[in-house]
């Protein structure tokens, strides 16, 4: 599978709403979206988003949860399959399982100032689940997972830096957070309203069942 790396703000440009693909720059004015160009698609000029087709709406929704959690075509497809496998509404499911990658964990416990960069820390080996090294970014975490980082200066100054870019940072629920050891519990599982993406996931359902 093609690894995407072309600029992440286009993506956005491209969805026409905030994805968060680039840590701090996402907060500040000179995000792309923030400049007022919601209603621009990528290219030199752009063009005017028009309503589009049942087909392009519900594509739509679906790219935007793939490019939102960074995962392929075929692995987004492998999570919908799980998710209609699973009792619950399969839309709320999918999301839910995406939500528990530890990619995902990692930047919402701000180990990491985007999921792309958690993906890195986790795959160069800093971070530990239950005691193991965990290199794996779609590793879904469960109720009681420990996640530390590994035993070394490099890995626990580099943490400790992210950590301190936001003192008003505050975890979700489902994650507890002991910012002095760098150390975090999963001590419930996500909900949907644990996830911060504003899409009708019916429709990315639909997209997928059709
Ligand atoms: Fe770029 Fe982040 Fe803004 Fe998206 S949210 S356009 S990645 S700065």
């Amino acid at each position: 599978m093609g690894r995407y790396l072309g600029s992440s703000c286009k993506l956005c440009r491209r969805e026409g709403m905030k994805l968060f693909l680039k840590g701090i720059r996402c907060e500040t004015s000179k995000c792309a979206i923030e400049r007022r160009q919601k209603s621009l698609a990528p290219g030199m000029h752009g063009w005017r988003r028009s309503r589009g087709t049942d087909y392009g709406i519900r594509l739509r929704e679906k790219q935007k949860v793939k490019r939102f959690y960074g995962v392929g075509e075929a692995q987004f497809v492998g999570y919908f399959q799980k998710a209609q496998h699973t009792i619950g509404n399969s839309g709320e499911v999918l999301l839910t399982l995406l939500e528990r990658r530890l990619d995902n964990v990692i930047y919402k416990l701000n180990f990491a100032p985007s999921r792309k960069a958690a993906k890195q820390l986790i795959a160069h080996g800093h971070i530990f689940v239950n005691g193991k090294k965990t290199d794996v970014p779609s590793f879904l975490v469960s109720i009681g997972d420990k996640i530390t980082l590994k035993n070394n200066e490099k890995s626990k100054k580099r943490v400790r830096a992210q950590l301190e870019t936001n003192a008003n940072f505050t975890t979700q629920g489902w994650l507890q957070l002991d910012v002095k050891e760098a150390m975090a519990t999963i001590v419930a599982l996500p909900t949907r309203q644990d996830v911060q993406l504003a899409i009708e996931e019916q429709l990315v359902v639909e997209y997928c069942s059709r």
